[in-house]
C-alpha cells in the first residue's frame, strides 16, 4: 500500500507549530508496512486542500489528512475534501448521534458545523474530543490536535496494511564519504535497501523483506566499519 500525508494549517506554514502529526503518522504507517511517498502541507484554503487531495487520491491507495477540522472559521478541511469529490458538506446524523451518546453535549448545544462532513462520508468518531473525522473513498480526515489525531488513527489503523519490512541499524564513526565502497558491496551482496544518515555519527539503515537478510547484512557491515 502506498500513501500520502497532507497536513493542513497556516500555523504549520508560518513555523508557529511543528508538524509532529506528519512524522507520527509516517512512523505508524511505516510500522504497518505502508509506504508513505508524500508529506504535503497546505494552508487553510479550500482550493489548495481540494487540489492536493484530488492529485493524491488519483495516485495513492490512501490519503491521510490532518488539521483544519472543527466548526471555527479557519477549519476548511471538510469543505476542501467535499470540493475534491464534487460534493457538499452536509449534517451527519451519525456524528450527532455519537456526540450525544458519548459526550455531555445535547444536540441543540452543538456548534453549527461540528457535525458537517462531506456527503456520503463515513463518520470517524473522535474518542478524545468533539470534532468527528471522516473517511471518503481512500481519503481519511483526522483532527489536527495531536492527541485526537492519534486516537482516531488507532481506530482505523487496520485499514492501512502493506508488506512488512525488517530494519537493522549500523552506526559508524567513519565519515559518509569513506563508506561508499562498503555500502555498494552490501547492496550487491544482500537483498537490502540502504539509507545513509549522517549526524554526530553515520546511521546506516538496512531494510529487507525478511529478518534473516537484514541481520546478515548488518553483521557483514559491522565487521567492516569502525563502530560509532
Ligand atoms: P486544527 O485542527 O487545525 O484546528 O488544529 C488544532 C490544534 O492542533 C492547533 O493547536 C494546531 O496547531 C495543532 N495542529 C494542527 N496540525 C498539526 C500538526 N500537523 N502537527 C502538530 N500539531 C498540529
Ligand atoms: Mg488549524
Amino acid at each position: 500500500m502506498r500513501a500520502a500525508v497532507v497536513t493542513v494549517g497556516d500555523e504549520l506554514l508560518s513555523g508557529d507549530t511543528v508538524d509532529t502529526n506528519a512524522s507520527w503518522l509516517c512512523n505508524r504507517l511505516d510500522e504497518r508496512g505502508v509506504s508513505v511517498e508524500r508529506i504535503t502541507t497546505v494552508p487553510d484554503r479550500i482550493a489548495d486542500i481540494a487540489r492536493v487531495i484530488n492529485e493524491y487520491r488519483a495516485e495513492y491507495d490512501a490519503v491521510l489528512v490532518t488539521g483544519g477540522v472543527g466548526p471555527t472559521h479557519d477549519d476548511m478541511t471538510m469543505d476542501g475534501v467535499a470540493t475534491a469529490f464534487g460534493r457538499e458538506v452536509v449534517h451527519s446524523e451519525a456524528a450527532e448521534e455519537w456526540l450525544v451518546e458519548h459526550t455531555d453535549y445535547a444536540a441543540a448545544d452543538l456548534t453549527e458545523g461540528t457535525t458537517h462532513l462531506p456527503a456520503g462520508a463515513r463518520m470517524l468518531p473522535n474518542p478524545e474530543g468533539v470534532a468527528p473525522g471522516a473517511a471518503l473513498d481512500r481519503v481519511y480526515v483526522l483532527p489536527g490536535v495531536p492527541g485526537e489525531m492519534k486516537a482516531m488513527f488507532e481506530e482505523v489503523a487496520e485499514e492501512f496494511e502493506g508488506d512488512h519490512t525488517h530494519v537493522e541499524v549500523v552506526r559508524t564513526a567513519e565519515p559518509e564519504s569513506a563508506l561508499i565502497d562498503r555500502i555498494e558491496t552490501v547492496r550487491e551482496e544482500f537483498d537490502v535497501t540502504v539509507g545513509s544518515y549522517p549526524g554526530d555519527d553515520v546511521r546506516l539503515k538496512l531494510t529487507a523483506g525478511d529478518p534473516e537478510t537484514a541481520a546478515a547484512a548488518a553483521a557483514w557491515l559491522r565487521e567492516r566499519v569502525d563502530p560509532a
